[in-house]
């Protein structure tokens, strides 16, 4: 039996590991990928005073706190059950089971699937797919490709891509559905897009942007918006192109596209075929929270934290006895904010531990957590501190605290 078994060595899972192991207790964390740092270890942009996050040597840093801090770390391993037991918790591994009197759910998020006609084919790969094949494992994704879909991620991500030497020939959106939802219409994109202006290297892109904050503006700004579309860093965005389907017999050999208009209708006549030998489809992130619900937690469903998310108080405790949750599994944010939320959650666990040598510095922690969303370079979602309010007043009507 120990301390606290955490699920998922991301900067989560690490960050409350270390927290938590300094206070005393015997801490294990299972990650089911064959090393730790989770997401961390895609990560490579530069911030906007100019220095590098470098994701691979962050996720590196954690792992040897943790480590060094007495914390055992169990790659491949994977968890698929959960189960409260008279003393805390008992966790279905594929290394058989594991006892704990405290369980933190740090599992992330997972990309959200957005089908195109001909998505199938070899060659066609989620971006995050992209990403961890580029800047994890160094393989090649292929040689000159298109992003379908433009938001946050994808734009960081094709910047990486770029960076590793592969040509993206252009961004742009994918078909309107019922599933691709708000990500096929031009001024919504364009409304998203603004949030990451600040990341981009030409100085009339952020001036552009400051004057866009309104939504008229916007709408002018997609109506006016040049065919071409913008540039960053030479990567063509368009977000008045669309995708209508991959093409190709045994593997990608192109993506048949159309112009649309300001409402994501295709315009009669316009379509062409562009050359691609890979496609990255981009459909956003939600929480991974299957563990947590399997767990019984009580779950809300706050889009701007990206979907359904687990109940939870600024303690990152659950309504469940001993049952803690941490990083994206709760809304989606960025690494700093998983790792600021990971801390409070190792404070808090060993606070319930009874081995908390300084309650100050639980709160201390807590308060850091809305320091680091504040200066967050990368948002993936508005309203982030809205959504956060409503879990907290969830938390505090199922739990009193
Ligand atoms: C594709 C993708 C790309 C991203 N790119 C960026 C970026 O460039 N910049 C940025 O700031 N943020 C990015 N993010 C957001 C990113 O998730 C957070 O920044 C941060 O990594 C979240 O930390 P976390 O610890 O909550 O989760 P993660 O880093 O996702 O770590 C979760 C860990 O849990 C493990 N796990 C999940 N389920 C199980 C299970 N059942 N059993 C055992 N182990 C399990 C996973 O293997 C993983 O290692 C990205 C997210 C995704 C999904």
């Amino acid at each position: 039996m120990i301390d606290a078994l955490i699920i998922g060595a991301g900067p989560a899972g690490l960050s409350a590991a270390i927290a938590c192991a300094k206070q005393g207790l015997s801490v294990r964390i299972v990650d089911e990928f064959y090393r730790a740092g989770g997401r961390l270890l895609g990560q490579l942009h530069q911030e906007p005073n100019g220095t590098w996050w470098n994701g691979m040597e962050e996720a590196a840093r954690l792992d040897r706190e943790a480590r060094a801090a007495g914390v055992e770390i169990a790659c491949g391993v994977s968890v698929f059950n959960v189960v409260p037991s008279s003393s805390g918790w008992i966790a279905s591994t594929t290394e058989g089971e594991i006892e704990t009197s405290l369980l933190l759910i740090a599992t992330g998020a997972s990309e959200t699937a957005v089908p195109v006609p001909g998505w199938t084919l070899p060659g066609v790969m989620s971006i995050g797919a992209a990403q961890v094949m580029t800047n994890v494992q160094r393989v090649r994704v292929g040689e000159r490709g298109v992003i379908i879909g433009v938001n946050i991620l994808s734009v960081a991500i094709a910047r990486e891509l770029q960076l590793a030497g592969i040509q993206i020939d252009r961004m742009i959106l994918p078909p309107v559905s019922t599933v691709t939802g708000k990500a096929g219409f031009p001024e919504a994109v364009m409304r998203s897009l603004l949030r990451v202006a600040h990341l981009a290297p030409s100085p009339l892109i952020r001036w552009g942007s400051q004057l866009m904050k309104s939504s008229w503006m916007q709408r002018l700004g997609v109506s006016l918006y040049p065919s071409q579309g913008f540039s960053m860093w030479d990567i063509p965005i368009q977000l008045r192109t669309a995708a209508l389907e991959i093409v190709g017999t045994n593997q990608v050999e192109g993506v048949r596209i159309a112009r649309v208009a300001p409402d994501g209708q295709p315009i009669p006549g316009s379509e062409q075929i562009i050359p691609a030998d890979f496609v990255c489809i981009a459909g956003g992130l939600s929480p991974l929270a299957e563990l947590a619900a399997i767990a019984g937690c009580p779950f809300a469903y706050v889009p701007s934290l990206g979907g359904h998310v687990p109940i939870h108080n600024d303690r990152m405790q659950t309504p469940l006895p001993g049952l803690f949750v941490a990083g994206n599994i709760t809304g989606v944010e960025s690494a700093k904010v998983a790792m600021a939320q990971g801390i409070v959650a190792g404070l808090s666990m060993a606070d319930a531990h009874g081995a908390l040598a300084d309650s100050a510095e639980l709160e201390n922690a807590i308060r850091q957590v809305g320091i680091v969303r504040q200066r967050a370079t990368i948002q993936f979602h508005p309203d982030i501190d809205e959504g956060r309010a409503t879990v907290g007043q969830l938390a505090l009507a199922s739990t009193g605290k």
